[in-house]
């Protein structure tokens, strides 16, 4: 709920503060139990920043609220913190970077469940043996390393880890991209299992619009640290409103070799977040961009059915609100 979170830029002769990253700039959003929210955007727009935030990694926030079941997640003193990390947790988008060279996968999915005491000793192998197999992960290869599975096995073995500490929210950072294609719907259909099964709540974080079109029930567009349009993944996708998502859904690739592609191209880079555009931060790149843009900040619009969109374009139009 109106969630900032500016990074400090230093330097000079005394290392001083001489500006901020306003990396994320004042989102809204919510999650409804046992759904997947999309967030989609560019690179450098603040969906990583958003997904860490939100599990309070990272430091402090700059403003604004993190909700979990109702409760402020900053507020949460360090000693029960460990305890509402295991309901929360993340899978990153690198399976090999993310795992031990030198733990047993074994050890690597059940290290924090002993933290954690999770279950009684005399319980753990075959807890780990259930986690493994739920995850599609042979129980007699828990003795193996990392290096001797396959970028799709990696990414399971990160899938049962965090699993295996039973928890409610998961934040899921690009868990597909560095995956070959072939291997991304086995770990889709997987978390997808894993989702129904465990009533799972995903925010999943991606650049690949037809993953987040798939897998998502909402979804959010980001555009330099704000979200410009939000809503039901069917609702936005076959009728997005604001011109930033409109440029990004039409690069999206049709399989029909007849159809006619009207692709949108954004002209320029994404502008610096430590010195963004004044009014509606997309107007250096909108080609619907009117004066009133340059000078003020785009309001929240309800365009119905929980349609959000940041634009002046609407207005004058009668929303829901
Ligand atoms: Fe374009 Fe203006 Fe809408 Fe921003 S507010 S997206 S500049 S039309």
């Amino acid at each position: 709920n109106g969630l900032k979170k500016y990074f400090p830029i230093k330097g000079g002769f005394f290392n001083t503060v001489v500006g901020q990253v306003k990396a994320i700039d004042g989102i809204s959003f919510h999650i409804k139990r046992g759904t997947t929210m999309g967030l989609v955007g560019e690179s450098g727009c603040g969906k990583t920043t958003t997904g860490r935030a939100i599990l309070r990694l990272g430091g402090e926030k700059t403003a604004g609220q993190v909700l979990f079941n109702g409760r402020e997640v900053y507020d949460i003193p360090k000693n029960e913190m460990n305890e509402m990390r295991t309901k929360m947790q993340i899978i990153f988008q690198d399976p090999f970077s993310s795992l031990s060279p030198r733990l047993p996968v074994g050890e690597i999915i059940g290290e924090a469940v002993k933290e954690h005491k999770l279950v009684p000793m005399n319980e753990y192998e075959e807890y780990i043996d259930k986690i493994m197999d739920e995850c599609g992960l042979q129980p007699f290869h828990k003795g193996r390393y990392p290096h001797e599975f396959s970028g799709g096995q990696r990414q399971r073995i990160c899938i049962a880890r965090a699993l295996a500490l039973n928890p409610e929210f998961v934040v899921c950072d690009e868990p597909v991209s560095a995956l070959d294609v072939s291997i991304q719907a086995q770990v889709i259909n997987l978390l997808e299992d894993l989702q129904e099964k465990f009533k799972l709540t995903y925010l999943f974080i991606s650049h690949d619009l037809s993953v987040v079109e798939h897998i998502s029930d909402t979804v959010g567009v980001m555009y330099l640290g704000n979200i410009v349009e939000f809503g039901d993944t069917k609702d936005l996708f076959a009728n997005p409103l604001h011109p930033y998502t409109k440029a990004l859904f039409s690069a999206i690739p049709i399989p029909d070799p007849e159809a006619k592609m009207s692709r949108i191209i954004l002209e320029g880079s994404i502008p610096s977040p430590a010195n963004p555009p004044s009014g509606c931060k997309f107007h250096t790149r909108c080609k619907e961009c009117m004066k009133i843009c340059k000078n003020k900040v785009p309001e929240k619009k309800d365009m119905g059915n929980g349609h959000i969109v940041y634009c002046h374009l609407y207005d004058d139009v009668k929303g829901a609100e």
